[in-house]
């Protein structure tokens, strides 16, 4: 392969060496295997070439790990693959179409007929979605836990549970789950664990060393960037783990294209910097919110006096520029009013990218076992890479803090 080092003892020795900043700088790239050119290309192929029939008989055998068909990966996805497995710690990674085609597949792979999966509550709503409407239609029974309980979890495990399925932060409320005990609770009853790590990224947490089977992705958000690409990463523990969901992803006919993977890859180079820039940025908002008189609560994990702070400081080494906070005022008129008059906060959905986001959010009706009482509308927003001065003179603004 062009551009595949991870063979190379003198490479692991390195990585093993280098800081995880330093490596999201060499990771999956080998310019003097690719005429010096400081990025790897973006390989298109539907085809790929044998010399003889004992080549095809070789590929075959080793279709998962190597160039065999286009909807197996190119050189490109394998790029990014292997940058993203060193990052996450992980054994090896599978590049999707999106983060939720990542969640799809992995849930896929793992659950049959009669099985039992427990999935927090305060999962991204689309995952449960795609657990209660399409894995329930397959026989699997579909369960939801409260990710600050944990005797709920216990209470909720049976003979047939086969995965548990966390998100922490959840990405609109932002409860952080104990992840080391819902791991023990999980490996003394051999069932698989995984995670969305989309918030805090591999940067801020690191999943698989903690003892999780498989890490999740929406590489659409902060990985890729720049609002322009959708892509999903799953990060598995070991080769058995690997080989399964490869194989379910390559039979769904999931595929991202090589345009997308090098955006991904692209990414990943200047993950520490943006990342850095969005927590202190967000860091001051929250704070500054939270001093507010006409803010009711700021829901951002790693202010000292949100709920979620110790398990934040035990987990997590940064936070990121996604949080939620609520106003006094519960007038959704005059909310959606002050919303409107947002000149940098724009409206819409994701998060992740160089802009500044806003969405109201209701998780109420989305909840059924962690119920959502507070009053009010919750404002979800993505602090962006502008000048924090000009983001909080806008949000001050529009909202009359
Ligand atoms: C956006 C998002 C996803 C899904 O990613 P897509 O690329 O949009 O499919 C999954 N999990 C979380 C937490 C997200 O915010």
């Amino acid at each position: 392969m062009v551009l595949g080092l991870n063979g190379e003892l003198k490479r692991k020795v390195l990585v093993k060496k280098i800081k995880k900043i330093t490596n999201l700088t060499l990771a999956g790239r080998n310019p003097f295997k690719n005429h010096g050119i400081v990025n790897p290309p973006i390989y298109r192929t539907s085809t790929v070439l044998f010399e003889n029939t004992k080549e095809l008989g070789e590929a075959i055998k080793n279709r998962f790990n190597r160039t065999y068909y286009g909807r197996y990966g190119t050189p490109t996805t394998f790029a990014l693959e292997e940058g993203i497995a060193q990052i996450e710690n992980g054994y090896k990674t599978i590049a999707t179409s999106s983060g939720m085609s990542s969640i799809s597949i992995s849930l896929l792979s793992f659950l049959s007929k009669n099985d039992h999966c427990l999935i927090s509550d305060c999962t991204y709503y689309p995952t449960k979605k795609f657990a209660s409407k399409i894995l329930s239609k397959f026989g699997v029974y579909v369960d939801f836990y409260d990710p600050k309980n944990l005797d709920s979890i216990k209470k909720k495990i049976n003979k047939k549970t086969k995965l548990i399925f966390m998100e922490s932060p959840a990405s609109l409320t932002f409860e952080i789950e104990d992840i080391s005990e819902i791991i023990k609770i999980a490996k003394k009853r051999k069932i698989i664990t995984m995670i969305d790590n989309s918030w805090a990224t591999p940067l801020y947490f690191s999943p698989i060393k903690k003892g999780i089977d498989i890490s999740i992705l929406a590489a659409t958000k902060y990985i890729s960037g720049h609002a322009d690409t959708m892509l999903g990463l799953i990060t598995t523990k070991n080769e058995k783990l690997f080989l399964k969901i490869k194989d379910t992803a390559v039979s769904l006919g999931d595929c991202p294209g090589p345009q997308e993977c090098y955006l991904g890859l692209r990414g990943l180079r200047t993950l520490s910097a943006r990342l850095e820039n969005h927590r202190s940025s967000a860091l001051k908002l929250a704070r500054l919110l939270e001093n507010n008189d006409k803010v009711l609560k700021v829901l951002h994990p790693a202010l000292p006096k949100n709920e979620n702070y110790d398990l934040y400081c035990k987990f997590f080494s940064g936070s990121t520029g996604l949080f939620s906070f609520i106003l006094k005022e519960t007038s959704k008129i005059k909310i959606y009013k002050m919303v409107d008059k947002l000149k940098i906060f724009k409206l819409g959905f994701s998060w992740g990218g160089y802009e500044s986001l806003i969405l109201p959010v209701f998780p109420k009706s989305e909840r059924k076992i962690a119920k959502w009482n507070e009053k009010g509308v919750l404002l979800r927003i993505h602090v962006g890479l502008e000048d924090v001065d000009d983001l909080i003179n806008d949000l001050f603004n529009a909202f009359k803090l």
